[in-house]
């Protein structure tokens, strides 16, 4: 069974959206898309859709995503955009504390051998 990538709880194949690039599901009530707004096949969740390059960035470009409807509220992809950021950022920083520790082990084990 899927999960809903935007509330986390399980969701069943007719009421979720896939994202046809990394295969997240949504609810729709989660991207406030009702039942009446038609998904194209090529549908993109907030992530995926937060990394697409934006063509021409002028700041008047009208809004790009009609295939989704305008009511898409555009705080859900900062959200997760930044969540996953946050989440980078923790992981690097335990890898350089992993690091840290295992050169402390080479440390120890060098005065060690040297005694
Ligand atoms: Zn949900
Ligand atoms: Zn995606």
């Amino acid at each position: 069974m899927a999960k809903c990538g935007a509330c986390g709880r399980y969701l069943s194949v007719t009421d979720g959206l896939t994202c046809g690039k990394c295969d997240a599901t949504c609810h729709r009530g989660c991207l406030n898309l009702s039942e009446k707004v038609k998904i194209s096949t090529s549908w993109m969740c907030p992530t995926c859709k937060s990394k697409v390059p934006r063509a021409g960035d002028n700041s008047n470009t009208p809004v790009m995503c009609q295939d989704v409807g305008d009511n898409s509220p555009v705080y859900k992809d900062i959200d997760i955009g930044l969540e996953i950021r946050l989440l980078r950022n923790e992981l690097s920083e335990m890898r350089n504390e992993l690091k840290d520790i295992r050169d402390n082990f080479a440390m120890l084990r060098d005065t060690m051998l040297e005694v």
